[in-house]
Order: structure tokens, then C-alpha cells, then sequence
């Protein structure tokens, strides 16, 4: 089996820098009370949980002996979740898994309830606004080629010997058709388009060398 040597640490700095950004903007982007501002910024959390959480399924599914590192962003402090070096296609997975709980979650609210953006469900928008803005973060930081070297797009990139920016194409199309189908849940080829483009992302693993 070849031995994958990227970069074992895994950072969350874009993924708190959002949690902060909807603290801040949640009470103006819902335009209603505290509670609802509230479960709204709960939902990006447990969004952030979801994304963190998959990484470390994975880890466990492959005994890569997860453990926490401190690293700083910055003034900010944070944890970094680190594995062993496994295979190429065990870090596909683990470095994809993120991504993987983002748009499968994304997905389950969407079939479940197509017509949310009409509902008072602050909870369930807070968990798909993560969703979507981290996948925007996550594009960017990919079509950039930047950022520590353990981000998640880099290593799902060299794993599945794409460039890094087919990455970034493939986290962002289906976030951005999830959005759209938020907002226009009625028009039915977003809905199989944005799950095309899921099950698409997750088939790159096929590139990935056992
Ligand atoms: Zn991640």
C-alpha cells in the first residue's frame, strides 16, 4: 500500500471565521427576534460540527488514531484534528468527508423541506447557509491554490491527482445549486442537477490509488 504524505493536520480557521460572520449577521439576516437569531447561528454550528464530525467518522473507520493539536489563526486559537499518513483513497475520503457531510445534509433538508425559505425553520436555514457559504470559502481558497497546506481541498486534490481548482469547481457547483434551489424550489432540474453534481464529487475517489 503507498503511504500518502500530506500534511496531517486539519484547520478550521474559514470554518469559524463563518460561524463568527453569521453571529454577526444572523440578527440582520433574519430580521427577527433573538431566539430565532439564535437557533439560526445554532444551525451554522451544528453545521460546523457536521463538517468536523465527518472527518473524524472517517479517521475512526480507518484507525487513523484521530487526536487534537492546538494551532492559532491569527490572535485566535484552534483545534486542528490530526490522523496518521494513510492511503491516498482512505485520505479522499477522510479530507473529502467535510465537503461529503455538507452537501448530504444540504440535500436531506432540501428534499425534506423544498419550500424551507417560506417556513420558520432558523435552525434548518442556519445549518444550509453554513453549508453554502463554507463551500464558497472552501472554492475560493481552492481556485486560489492558498492556505495551509492540510486544507481539505488540497488534499482531496493531489489524492484524486486532480488540480486543485476541479476541486473547488466540484465543492461549488452543488452548493450553488442548492442555493438556487432555496430560492426557486420549484424548478426540478436544479434538484437533480445539484445531485448529480454531489454524487459526481464523490466519484472522484475512483482516481484515488489504493
Ligand atoms: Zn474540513
Amino acid at each position: 500500500m503507498t503511504r500518502c504524505n500530506l500534511g496531517t493536520a486539519r484547520r478550521t480557521p474559514v470554518n469559524a471565521l463563518i460561524l463568527l460572520f453569521l453571529l454577526i449577521s444572523s440578527n440582520a439576516a433574519q430580521g427577527q427576534n433573538v431566539r430565532d437569531a439564535a437557533l439560526f447561528v445554532a444551525g451554522g454550528a451544528l453545521g460546523l460540527g457536521a463538517h468536523e464530525g465527518g472527518h473524524l467518522i472517517f479517521n475512526g473507520i480507518f484507525g487513523a488514531a484521530p487526536g487534537l493539536r492546538k494551532v492559532t489563526f491569527g490572535p485566535i486559537p484552534f483545534f486542528a484534528i490530526t490522523h496518521e499518513p494513510v492511503s491516498p483513497v482512505r485520505e479522499f475520503a477522510i479530507s473529502s468527508a467535510g465537503f461529503g457531510m455538507q452537501h448530504a445534509s444540504s440535500e436531506w433538508i432540501l428534499s425534506r423541506r423544498p419550500h424551507l425559505r417560506q417556513e420558520e425553520a432558523p435552525l434548518l436555514k442556519g445549518i444550509l447557509a453554513f453549508n453554502v457559504l463554507a463551500s464558497a470559502a472552501y472554492s475560493g481558497a481552492a481556485f486560489a491554490t492558498t492556505g495551509p497546506d492540510e486544507r481539505d481541498t488540497r488534499g482531496t486534490a493531489i489524492t484524486a491527482r486532480v488540480r486543485e481548482p476541479w476541486i473547488g469547481a466540484a465543492i461549488l457547483v452543488p452548493a450553488a445549486l442548492d442555493a438556487a434551489r432555496y430560492y426557486k424550489p420549484d424548478v426540478v432540474w436544479l434538484r437533480w442537477a445539484s445531485r448529480a453534481a454531489k454524487v459526481g464529487g464523490v466519484l472522484l475517489i475512483v482516481r484515488a490509488k489504493t
